[in-house]
């Protein structure tokens, strides 16, 4: 029996895509998925005329594999890829690898590869982003464990990634939970990504009153800038135009506006609040979402609580213009807190993260690819140990160059009652990071004052505890 170079459990979207793209390449595939349907869809469907073998019960599967068994598990995260670790674990041999390939939390990709590698397994934990069409046609892979292990799957993972002009955007991105935790990051700066394109939308539609036509240009336009040239702006100026085919409306009009958020974007957060890094844009990208969803009771409010509403008294044109000028500053500060959190993140677990190769591995396949990318592999190329984005010089000049746009269009946003929290987390963060004095001297001396915490002196070495008031006991 001829066996077959690489094996994939779970034949959902992204099992049955990436299956696919793997044997497309040249690697032959066997498959197997839990339910029965989805392996004989599959097969019918789209496995003819290709080197596909499917297995309906994992002692097969397992079997028709050469060694080392290279298996990719593209299961829903969390208690299903124990489920299927466990099962598969009494039928493997010594050097088999497992890759996890769904999106699990970083600790959970740790903790398996504690309980696998000393029984001579070895396991991967890899990011991998593109949605359907990246896992077919070339994703951004992120995979994270022991660098060895991760040499026999290189031929296949830098053929099956997306290429562009400066290689495959697949890297080996360090030991343990690496890997889960930078595609956790990736989507976090998706987040924002998103947000931050909602908030110019509305204001170019609620504050500017573009059309859909106009908005598709100003999209379209903005898609060929140096600046915001990315698949976002693309598929956004692309949604604009669509008309749904009933009423003839544009279709995003008609779709409720209340997004969910879960796992990775929430994660991202949790992770920067216990890592002590400050993530203001992409937090408030989480929480826009989480406003968006209580839309009963938003509604109810929008019939008690005014507000000033109105539109923009001056030249479209130059609004336009401010609005990108912002999204871009915004969007600049958003990748500077994702970096920073993986710089943080890298040293506090020791992983050794190349920030460079990380924005490089992005520029292709996944849901945040943009030409900016290159600019913040240059920064960290340039500069490895550059302490924040801001500071780079592809960014910094950019930065004050358009401040002024970008506080214009915050004003105007609060003038006029339109929310653009993150945008506003963006300057904040801006403004913050740029100020050699913060008012954290009164929340020092309120915590000394209540708490007797200490305080530290700026023309003084030492540690200092005030009595701001004599303290006395109340009497009985
Ligand atoms: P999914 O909807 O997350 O998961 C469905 C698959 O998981 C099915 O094959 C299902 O098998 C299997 N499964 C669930 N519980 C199982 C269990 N206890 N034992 C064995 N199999 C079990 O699928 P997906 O959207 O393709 O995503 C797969 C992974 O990739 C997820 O971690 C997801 O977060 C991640 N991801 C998804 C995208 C995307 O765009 N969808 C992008 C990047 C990453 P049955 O058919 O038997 O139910």
């Amino acid at each position: 029996m001829t066996l077959q170079s690489f094996g994939v459990i779970g034949l959902a979207v992204m099992g049955e895509n990436i299956a696919l793209n793997v044997e497309r390449n040249g690697f032959p595939i066997a498959v197997y998925n839990r339910s029965r349907e989805k392996t004989d869809a599959f097969m019918a469907e789209r496995a003819p005329g290709r080197n596909v073998k499917a297995a309906f019960n994992l002692e097969d599967f397992v079997a028709s594999l050469e060694r080392p068994r290279k298996i990719l598990v593209m299961v829903q995260a969390g208690k299903p890829v124990d489920a299927v670790i466990a099962q598969l674990k009494p039928l493997l041999d010594e050097g088999d690898i497992i890759i996890d390939g769904g999106n699990s939390w970083f600790e959970d990709t740790d903790r398996r590869t504690q309980e696998l590698e000393p029984a001579g397994l070895r396991f991967l934990g890899m990011g991998v982003s593109g949605g359907e069409e990246g896992a077919l046609n070339g994703p951004s892979l992120m995979p994270g464990g022991t660098e060895s292990s991760y040499e026999y799957l290189a031929p296949i993972f830098t053929k099956i990634a997306a290429q562009v002009d400066d290689g495959p955007c697949v890297t080996y991105v360090g030991p343990g939970g690496a890997g889960h935790y930078v595609k956790m990051v990736h989507n976090g700066i998706e987040y924002g990504d998103m947000q931050l394109i909602a908030e110019a939308y509305d204001l170019l539609k609620s504050v500017a009153g573009l059309d859909h036509n106009q908005l598709h240009e100003v999209f379209t336009e903005w898609n060929t800038t140096d600046e915001l040239n990315s698949f976002l702006i693309e598929i956004t100026a692309n949604i604009f135009p669509y008309l749904d085919p009933g009423t003839k409306k544009p279709l995003v009009e008609l779709i409720v506006d209340a997004a969910g958020q879960k796992g990775t974007g929430r994660w991202t957060v949790q992770t920067a609040l216990e890592l002590g890094v400050a993530i203001p844009t992409i937090t408030a990208a989480v929480n826009a979402r989480i406003m968006s969803s209580i839309r009963t009771e938003r509604i109810a409010a929008s019939k008690e609580l005014n507000g000033p509403g109105g539109k923009y008294q001056g030249d479209t044109k130059e609004f336009v213009n401010m609005v990108r000028d912002a999204l871009y500053c915004s969007k600049i500060c958003s990748y500077a807190q994702g970096m920073a959190l993986l710089s943080a993140a890298s040293k506090t677990y020791n992983w050794n993260l190349n920030l460079g190769e990380l924005a490089r591995i992005w520029k292709g396949g996944c849901i945040i690819r943009a030409g900016f990318l290159n600019k913040i592999k240059k920064a960290f190329s340039e500069n490895a140990a550059l302490p924040n984005l801001l500071l780079a010089p592809e960014f910094k000049q950019t930065i004050l160059d358009r401040q002024t746009a970008w506080r214009e269009v915050i004003m105007t946003a609060a003038k006029l009652g339109i929310p653009v929290p993150a945008f506003s987390a963006s300057l904040d963060y801006f403004d913050s990071y740029r100020r050699d004095r913060l008012p954290q001297n009164l929340t020092q001396a309120q915590r000394d004052y209540f708490g007797a915490h200490t305080y530290q002196r700026t023309d003084k070495e030492g540690t200092f505890h005030t009595e701001w008031v004599p303290i006395t006991e109340a009497k009985k």
